[in-house]
């Protein structure tokens, strides 16, 4: 057995994924970026900051404990304590340190310690210990001598403060980048997904609806532009070939259901329309329909040859529709026959003056070139749909009345006989007729 080749299955099996739009995949694939661009600069920037802000606290840290030592050498001089407590309190006061010691060579003299509030933030905490691992001590001298130490503890509330405001900023300021970069993409994408949406519908409304007439709209971009025009020129070769398919397509209906040289529906076309009318009851009961023949057409072509038979023909055609009125139907059955459907009937009345015009039209002489004018008489049959279940039935019988009328001499006749087959066609009752013999 045939080994069955997978891929060529997958190819040619439907596919039933639900495929993204491209809008979808666009939108992915920017927010990606987005994303990745606003979580890179937020990190890199914090971290930066973090790093810059921890060395200048230290070194600030440093500044504060050597201008501590500065003022604090004279209260150490003079061994004043509570002035040393003094100096400690009114800068620790001022937020530039969390805890200050002031000390002589055998210890300490002086300590300020900032009241810690008990909600302060554990992150707080952590930013401090992080900030200022170790308090920062220099010696006080004088003249080269030491008197003693100078030992502070970082104060991290302000900075916490400041941290928080620079966080929200630089937020701030991530959001409204990455919202103008949506807002930008967001434009970008309509232009491309636009474009593409529009050749689809276009794309998908020819195949759907064959409608060749539409256009898709330029796009705002070249090369997508260059693919609209592309595709609005191949809809207009198709547009052309349409339209020719359509003209051929119609002239070979036309053909189809006409006769050439008069121009008049043929058979074909008469028996479709006989069924259409006599499938419908009420049309049926007020339906006649006559059957014509020339009579001794054959001496026309035998005496004046065959195209002067065919101007008879196309002549004898256009008089029998001029004699009828809208809504009645002339078809050519071939030869010298023809046959005519009649709507709205409702006596044997209306069919007489009908019958009876169209042999006066045919009183005429033909006309034709070289000065010759020829008569030509008709012979009609006719049948009433009311009277047969069939329309071959009732055909048949208008059929049997034309030969009737044409044996008689000629004219038109009506009969309201009913024949169940061909084979009884000789059963052809005389006595139901109507009509005018000659
Ligand atoms: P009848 O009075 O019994 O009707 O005899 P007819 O001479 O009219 O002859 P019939 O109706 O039996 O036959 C019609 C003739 O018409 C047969 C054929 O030679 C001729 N014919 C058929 N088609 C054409 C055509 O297209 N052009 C021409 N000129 N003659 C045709
Ligand atoms: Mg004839």
């Amino acid at each position: 057995m045939a080994k069955r080749n997978p891929a060529l299955t997958a190819a040619l099996l439907p596919d039933k994924r639900t495929l993204p739009t491209l809008r979808q995949t666009l939108r992915r694939i920017h927010l990606t970026i987005i994303a990745c661009a606003f979580i890179l600069t937020g990190v890199s920037l914090s971290a930066l900051s973090l790093l810059a802000l921890k060395n200048y606290a230290a070194s600030n840290l440093e500044l504060v404990a050597s201008s501590v030592s500065i003022s604090a050498r004279g209260v150490l001089m003079q061994n004043n304590a509570s002035g040393a407590k003094e100096i400690l309190s009114s800068l620790g006061q001022r937020g530039l340190f969390a805890e200050g010691i002031i000390g002589d060579r055998q210890g300490s003299i002086a300590q300020w310690q900032k009241a810690t509030p008990s909600h302060t933030r554990s992150l707080d905490r952590v930013l401090g210990r992080w900030l200022f691992p170790d308090p920062v001590r220099v010696p006080v001298t004088h003249h080269g001598k030491p008197l003693g130490f100078i030992q502070i503890t970082g104060d991290a509330e302000n900075i916490s403060h400041y941290l928080r405001l620079a966080g929200i900023w630089l937020l701030g300021c991530l959001l409204t980048m990455a919202l103008m970069a949506w807002w930008f993409s967001r434009r970008m994408h309509h232009g491309i997904v636009s474009t593409l949406q529009n050749i689809a519908a276009v794309a998908h409304d020819v195949r759907i609806r064959r409608a060749f007439s539409q256009r898709v709209p330029s796009a705002p971009i070249a090369e997508l532009n260059k693919l609209s025009n592309d595709f609005n020129s191949l809809l207009d070769e198709l547009q052309v070939w349409q339209h020719h398919w359509q003209n051929e397509n119609d002239l070979l209906a036309h053909q189809a259901q006409h006769d050439a040289m008069t121009g008049l529906p043929n058979r074909a076309a008469f028996e479709r329309e006989l069924n259409l009318r006599f499938a419908k009851p009420v049309s049926r009961l007020r339906l006649a329909m006559m059957f014509i023949d020339g009579d001794r057409f054959k001496r026309i072509n035998d005496t004046w040859g065959h195209a002067v038979g065919d101007e008879v023909i196309i002549e004898m055609a256009r008089r029998l529709r001029n004699a009828l009125r809208t809504g009645d139907m002339v078809a050519r059955l071939g030869g010298d026959e023809f046959a005519i459907l009649l709507a709205d009937i409702d006596d044997e009345e209306q069919v007489s003056s009908i019958a009876q015009k169209i042999l006066r039209a045919m009183d005429e002489p033909i006309q034709l070139p070289n000065d010759l004018a020829l008569q030509q008489s008709l012979s009609i049959g006719v049948a009433l749909g009311r009277d047969f279940a069939t329309p071959q039935s009732l055909l048949m019988q208008a059929d049997a009345a034309m030969y009737h009328v044409k044996e008689m001499g000629g004219g038109w006749y009506l009969s309201s006989a009913c024949w169940e087959s061909p084979a009884t066609a000789s059963h052809y009752d005389a006595r139901n007729a109507v009509g005018a013999v000659k």
